[in-house]
């Protein structure tokens, strides 16, 4: 035998990986996808494979996305891989084109959308051990040894799992309907529209939807479960473990340490886990067995990210549905009580199908009675009506909770001086500073900055500062002082940073140890009271007000969340109450409230936005800008019109995307940053998106000193 490789050295290899690289690097190597190429001396090597490779003074993490790619670069400048990771199996084809649809989607550099959604600990090249591979040439293998660490761990989560039968609960007729639809559409030959489970609180969804997955779980198939951040709890994990016996659960939030987190997803990516429940984080994880996701309270905004890559884990979950798996679409079931108007609007026209539930699942548990208070500028002082404080005095006396709803937290909005009108203000942001008075402080809630209460007032130096407004901490002592007797807790950001505090304060409301729980939104979501007949909203009006066309949106799902705490415990919650005061009571959003219609409100919201023509029958981006002056936050938006205005005609598409004058942003200056927007909207969505490659191309080559980023479907405009 004569070998030949001697007398002809092997043909180069080379290989295009996604690396999360600063904006800066990127363009000053005119690299806009986030992909670079290095030199490949080892064996064979898939997709989706992740590989330790120099960058500029550095060594990262990336995924190898094209094997044997024809070099885009200068060969003689192209580095080699360092090593192979070696441990982990590759990402799969189905996840590299759901990276690929959401970097396209929300026009971002691949590599912005695939590291970061690694767990921290795999994507730290220092983390690795590299080892020299005979076989391999120069080409080393890295391993990751905490991942070794987290797989001793699965073992002991494995056992941890429940193995209790399931509550013997039978659904009722619309669930059970509900529930056959789903399975139905679990068949390899089901039609792939995605699944609205749209039902009132206490109907019954979250039943539903567990059966569906203990299906999907016996079939030897993966469930992905999202919820909203506040509701991913220790405990839901257990509901999860002891009503879906034998099956493993993991769960991915921002909550775990870079070690469990890591743990969890790797028991997701081996396919060791059967159900990951997680928030907005865990729709991009790896699920080699994806057979259904689910997405809980669809409408909350926590599932839309607000920094980086600004997606919304609700659509592309959609979009992962659609994508699919072996060539078949995955069954995708979006959950609320009050759908957004984008998910009411696709069920409305068929794109989706619906599964409504529109009764209690709990048989004698009725929908409480909500009644408005109106309420004058003038009176009650301490924000508690007559009407309130009977109510609430009531159920004290028969020893039923009694949960008040104030959406602000601290003590009160603003400190002013009477005698000069000095207003507490943040010296960062243009916002003013909230009086905390637990700690005597002056907080801002936007960019964190904190100062102790001045002794006088710092223009005129009167000593009589007053507090203007209330917050939850205000409304906590006027409950006090009205009743001394009572057990109160308030819970908001500010009383529960310590872990563990607010399941505490949750749990006592269910043991029947509190009479009164005050807080922010933090105790509408997801969490069944079964004891509570009473739920007092101090103030709703804020949001009828807002220049946010959404305002109204999230006003009704919100007061309709707090709403459904009370009178979910059967025969005991006859005469169930919710008393909300308001200055507006004949607004229309209360009509709808009072006969808990969410169609009717639906309907009348679609209809204002069609005539309006803002989303869902319209699509928006926005482009930011922020700089130190807002001259130049709003100059740099001008020219970027500038060089769009003409791209419109270019793609003759002026009849169907519009470019509004930039303006500053509701709080303009944050932590010293100023911020402005340029809105664009368009009525196709191909139209928008067609119209910002083109955009994004011509801005890229502009050399400016402000930051800017693209937000697509943006929540808050
Ligand atoms: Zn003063
Ligand atoms: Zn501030």
């Amino acid at each position: 035998m004569i070998d030949t490789t001697a007398a002809h050295p092997p043909a180069q290899r080379f290989l295009r990986v996604a690396i999360d690289a600063p904006a800066a690097v990127a363009a000053a190597t005119g690299e806009h996808e986030g992909l670079y190429d290095y030199r490949w001396h080892g064996g064979p090597i898939s997709p989706g494979e992740l590989v330790v490779v120099p960058f500029g003074n550095r060594t990262v993490v990336g995924v190898v996305v094209i094997v044997d790619a024809v070099a885009t670069t200068d060969p003689q400048r192209i580095r080699d891989v360092v090593g192979c990771v070696r441990g982990i199996a590759p990402l799969s084809t189905e996840w590299l084109a759901l990276a690929s649809f959401a970097a396209r989607y929300y026009h971002r550099p691949l590599g912005e959308v695939m590291l970061p959604a690694l767990p921290v600990a795999m994507r730290k090249a220092a983390n690795y051990v590299l080892e020299d591979e005979p076989s391999s040439g120069s080409t080393r293998s890295a391993s990751l040894p905490a991942v070794e660490r987290a797989t001793q761990r699965a073992a002991k989560t494995r056992s941890a799992t429940g193995t209790e039968a399931p509550a013997s609960i039978t659904l009722n007729t619309l669930q059970a309907e509900a529930l056959a639809g789903i399975v139905a559409s679990l068949q390899p030959d089901a039609a792939s529209r995605p699944t609205l489970l749209y039902g009132i609180t206490g109907s019954g969804k979250t039943e539903v939807y567990l059966r569906a997955i203990a299906e999907v779980v016996a079939a030897g198939r993966q469930a992905l479960v999202l919820v909203p951040e506040i509701n991913l709890t220790p405990q839901l994990a257990l509901t999860f473990a002891s009503r879906l016996p034998g099956a493993r659960v993991a769960s991915l939030h921002s909550g775990h340490a870079a070690g469990r987190r890591l743990h969890h997803w790797m028991l997701a990516h081996e396919g060791t886990a059967d159900v990951l429940l997680g928030t907005r984080l865990a729709v991009m994880a790896s699920l080699p067995r994806l057979g259904l996701i689910v997405v809980d309270e669809e409408h909350d905004a926590s599932y839309k990210q607000q920094e980086g890559l600004r997606y919304s884990a609700r659509d592309l979950a959609v979009a992962r549905g659609k994508l699919g798996r072996d060539g078949r679409s995955i069954p995708v079931v979006l959950a609320s009580a009050t759908p957004s108007m984008e998910t009411w609007a696709h069920a409305e026209t068929g794109r989706y199908r619906k599964f409504a539930l529109s009764e209690r699942a709990v048989p004698e548990a009725s929908l409480p009675t909500i009644r408005l208070v109106p309420t004058l500028r003038a009176e009650a002082a301490d924000g508690l009506t007559t009407t309130l404080r009977d109510a609430i005095a009531d159920r004290i006396a028969r020893r039923e909770p009694v949960l008040v709803f104030h959406n602000r937290r601290g003590y009160a909005p603003v400190l002013t001086c009477a005698a000069c009108g000095w207003l507490s203000a943040c010296p960062r942001c243009s916002v003013n500073a909230v009086f905390h008075k637990a700690d005597r402080q002056l907080h801002c809630h936007h960019c964190g900055w904190q100062r102790r209460v001045p002794r006088a007032c710092p223009a005129c130096g009167n000593v009589d500062l007053a507090a203007v407004g209330r917050g939850t901490q205000r409304v906590e002592e006027s409950l006090r002082a009205l009743f001394p007797e009572a057990r109160i807790a308030r819970i908001d950001r500010d009383s529960t940073r310590r872990k563990g505090v607010a399941a505490g304060m949750l749990d006592a409301v269910h043991a029947g140890e509190l009479d009164i729980l005050v807080g922010t939104q933090m105790l509408a979501k997801g969490h069944d009271f079964r004891n509570v007949t009473l739920v007092c909203v101090l103030d709703a009006d804020n949001a009828l007000y807002s220049h946010d066309f959404r305002a109204t949106e999230r006003l009704f799902s919100n007061l309709m969340q707090v709403a459904g705490r009370a009178g979910r415990g059967g025969a005991r919650s006859h005469g169930a109450e919710v008393l909300i005061q308001t200055r507006a009571p004949e607004h229309p959003l209360f009509a709808a409230l009072i006969a808990h219609d969410f169609e009717r409100f639906a309907a009348s919201q679609l209809a204002e936005r069609a005539d309006a023509g803002l989303p869902p029958y319209s699509h928006q981006a926005v482009l930011r800008a922020e700089a130190s002056e807002a001259a130049e936050a709003i100059a740099f938006l001008e020219m970027a019109r500038g060089i769009g205005l003409p791209l419109l005609s270019e793609q003759s598409s002026t009849d169907v995307v519009d470019l509004y004058d930039p303006v500053p942003m509701t709080v303009a200056r944050v932590a010293h940053v100023e911020r402005a927007q340029l809105l664009v909207e368009a009525r196709s969505r191909r139209a928008l998106h067609v119209f910002i490659d083109a955009w994004l191309a011509s801005l890229g080559e502009e050399r400016v000193k402000v930051r800017w980023h693209i937000e697509i479907d943006p929540l808050e405009i």
